[in-house]
């Protein structure tokens, strides 16, 4: 609560800042007092760093040496609440304080005063001569689509320096205006008539309701088919929040190709809600920081890092695409947006609703268990039915070297192109080919710096390392034994799939999907818009189209390799690709026309893709609980993944050894550790890696043994340590 605490002058306090040092510092309180939670800036040797006042001060300190805070900040207050999740999120993912409040600060300029500032848009005027740099600034304003933006972003995101802009403005091609900084966002209006749901929608809003209602906790599976209307439902939960004037926060993944839901909000409530990703202007990003806290806002459309956004009051987060393993921040603070969120709600009051066709497994367990209420909508909307299943049994095909579409896939796809409807070629491999081989040694070209195949972009004709991006030409000569003109691509991309597809259907239109293929998410987004409107007949795409995109001619779903992800060791193969699959096929027969969905496999026979072909999620879900509870395993028991990197091998391997024999601490809560073992990518931008694994019951306190495990052991200079909590990947 705000004011619920207030230092005066003098007091001690103690503050937290965005500064590496693994404690709070006291302060005195500045003339005019401050706040518990107040942002402030406090001098740290010659420097004035961000800090939070995070309570009294603790008075270890000389007191003759205690500085006053240098000033506090015009920003509303860090709520209890909040202070209390980031606190939480840290212990839990063992993160420390200071970058848990980088997290929660991600905003630039907090500091600055309301006031007023410059900002550009687009006029009416033409300039007299174009340049190149011009055009460039014209094209960038109309990529952000009408907004202004300031001198500094203009003039960085054209790449031209800012003479150019003032240069426009003297010729009334670009408007200079004075704006005041950070206005509060529109007004979202609930009132605005939904589209009328039908019976299983409208029983499944009205229990979201209730939770809303109520003002209290509570996590909800929404699982549905794909089309089965999730997204209308759960738009009626964020209207009862903002009738009960709280705000909302809606979780997307890919969240900067999705002009699709911004569209919908807007047309289900009047006008846009504020966005929060990666593609944002730091202006804007300010402004809906702020806003946040100062209540300027209803709802928030963001990527995973919204969460840590200061919400005054938030009364519901939708996490869309719940098993999306974009929602895992994969560096730095490690944490799984998911879980964070529930933590989130459970601090503040708040109804989480987990929306999903194919849930992850830990999803799944918590609503068998009753942790989470679950609520089915079985059947698609409307007309659309979902999409019959079959598996091409690969074994059988004729195929030709070099060909990955069989005979039987080509002829479905002549068949849709022929009736005017859309064919989508599936291949979760990004450039032209995974592996470049020497046919005269048999060396395949690998990166430098990493232990991994670099991958053929025929496009951008270059070699990729997809661990580290780094790039080189394709060289003329095998680098291992000289011989020249003898380096052969090995498998396909979703690039080489082009080049078969437009031999073998030479008259059809082909648009390929890869993320890498495209300058910004803006020009992507367009792509999807054209495909949409049905500019293609044959789309050829990675695991970027199996996300929530409308296509309505979209009739068959061919997948090049259902056998891909069931490769490698990883625990969760099984259910990646069953999600996987289930997602891609539910792209088919989005509208009146019916879907087919075909999987090339070599193992029909394969549990897992027939529990794919058969349909019986539920069946598939319990099978994969059982194997899981049997192994000790997530949902079931906990593990921790903990990387050891280093330049030096052997130091790597001896600290980690160290670390082995020291596992008292995790003994005595019954955990057990395994490894160091070279991880599976054993060495990454030229350092050496090496894991260990803990493996833990689920009620063992397994956060405060394992700091205190490896809190026994200082790693020596250039040795990192990263611990992953249930951790996704095994890499
Ligand atoms: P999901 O989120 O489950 O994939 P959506 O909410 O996107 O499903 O709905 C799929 C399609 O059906 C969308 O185009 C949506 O507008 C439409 N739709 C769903 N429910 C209704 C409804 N009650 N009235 C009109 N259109 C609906
Ligand atoms: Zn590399």
């Amino acid at each position: 609560m705000i004011g619920e605490e207030h230092f005066s002058e003098g007091e001690l306090v103690a503050v937290l800042t965005t500064e590496p040092l693994d404690r709070l510092l006291d302060y005195r309180a500045p003339e005019g007092g401050c706040a518990l939670g107040a942002f402030v800036e406090v001098p740290l040797g010659p420097r004035r760093v961000l800090g939070v006042v995070w309570g009294p001060g603790e008075g270890s300190f000389d007191p003759a040496k205690i500085r006053p805070v240098t000033r506090v900040l015009d920003a509303a207050p860090l709520r209890g609440e909040m202070r209390a999740f980031l606190t939480r999120a840290g212990t839990y993912t063992l993160t420390p304080m200071n970058i848990m409040l980088r997290l929660a600060t991600r905003a630039p300029g907090l500091g600055e005063g309301p006031g007023m500032r410059k900002v550009y848009r687009r006029g009416g005027g033409m300039p007299d001569r174009m340049t190149d740099a011009r055009v460039r600034v014209l094209e960038t304003l109309e990529e952000f689509g009408g907004a202004a933006l300031t001198l500094g972003e203009l003039a960085g995101a054209a790449g031209v320096s800012t003479s150019v802009v003032k240069g426009l403005v003297a010729q009334g091609a670009v408007i200079e205006e004075e704006s005041p900084r950070d206005l509060p966002y529109p007004h979202l209006d609930p009132e605005l008539p939904g589209k009328p749901l039908a019976e299983d929608q409208a029983k499944a809003a009205e229990s979201l309701c209730e939770g809303i209602e109520a003002e209290t906790y509570g996590t909800t599976l929404l699982k549905g088919v794909t089309g089965s209307g999730k997204t209308e439902v759960y738009l009626e939960a964020v209207a009862e929040c903002l009738r009960r004037g709280r705000q909302a926060l809606v979780l997307l993944p890919e969240i900067a190709l999705t002009a699709e839901f911004l569209t919908r909000v807007e047309a289900r409530f009047g006008a846009r809600p504020a966005e929060w990703h990666s593609g944002v202007t730091s202006t804007e990003r300010r402004r809906v920081w702020r806003m946040a806290g100062e209540g300027g806002l209803q709802l928030v459309v963001g990527a995973r890092s919204a969460l840590f956004l200061p919400f005054r009051d938030l009364g519901l987060i939708v996490v869309d695409e719940e098993h999306d393993t974009s929602y895992k921040q994969e560096d730095g603070a490690l944490y799984n947006a998911r879980d964070m969120a529930v933590l989130r709600a459970s601090l503040c009051d708040a109804q989480v609703v987990l929306s999903s066709a194919t849930p992850c497994l830990e999803t799944w367990a918590n609503a068998e268990a009753g942790k989470y209420a679950r609520i089915d909508l079985t059947s698609r909307f409307g007309v659309a039915e979902l999409p019959e299943m079959r598996a091409i049994d690969m074994r059988a095909e004729r195929m030709e070297p070099n060909r990955w579409i069989s005979p039987t896939l080509a002829r479905a796809v002549e068949a849709r192109i022929k009736a005017g409807e859309q064919a989508l070629l599936f291949l979760n491999r990004r450039g032209y080919a995974p592996v470049t081989i020497c046919r005269a040694c048999g060396h395949q070209i690998g990166c430098d710096d990493c232990d991994s195949r670099m991958v053929e972009h025929r496009f951008q004709k270059r070699l990729v390392c997809h661990q580290c991006g780094a790039t080189k030409p394709m060289p003329v000569a095998c680098p291992s034994c000289g011989a020249e003109g003898r380096l052969a691509p090995v498998g396909p991309g979703v690039e080489r799939l082009a080049e078969e597809v437009a031999a073998r259907f030479p008259e059809a239109r082909v648009a390929v999907l890869s993320s890498d293929l495209f300058a910004s998410a803006r020009a992507l987004k367009e792509k999807i818009a054209e495909i949409a409107a049905g500019g293609a007949d044959i789309i050829i795409g990675t695991q970027l189209v199996a996300k929530g995109h409308n296509f309505p001619l979209l009739t068959l779903v061919g997948v090049i390799d259902a056998d891909l992800g069931l490769q490698g060791s990883d625990l969760r193969a099984a259910e990646r690709t069953f999600q996987l699959m289930r997602q891609v096929a539910g792209r088919a027969g989005r509208a009146e026309r019916k879907g087919l969905a075909l999987l090339q496999t070599c193992q029909p026979e394969h549990p897992v893709i027939r529990a794919i072909l058969g349909g019986d999620e539920e069946a598939f879900w319990r099978a994969e609980a059982a194997e899981r509870q049997r192994a000790g395993v997530p949902p079931y028991g906990r593990l921790a993944g903990v990387v050891l990197s280093s330049p030096d091998l052997q130091a790597v391997f001896e600290f980690g050894s160290e670390l082995a024999r020291r596992d008292a601490p995790l003994r005595r809560i019954g955990a057990e550790v395994f490894g160091p073992a070279p991880a599976p990518i054993a060495r990454v931008r030229g350092r050496h890696r090496v894991r260990l694994l803990v493996k833990a019951d689920k009620s063992a306190p397994l956060q405060a043994a394992l700091a205190e495990w490896a809190g026994q052991l200082k790693p020596p200079a250039n040795l990192r340590m990263s611990i992953d909590i249930d951790p996704q990947t095994f890499y």
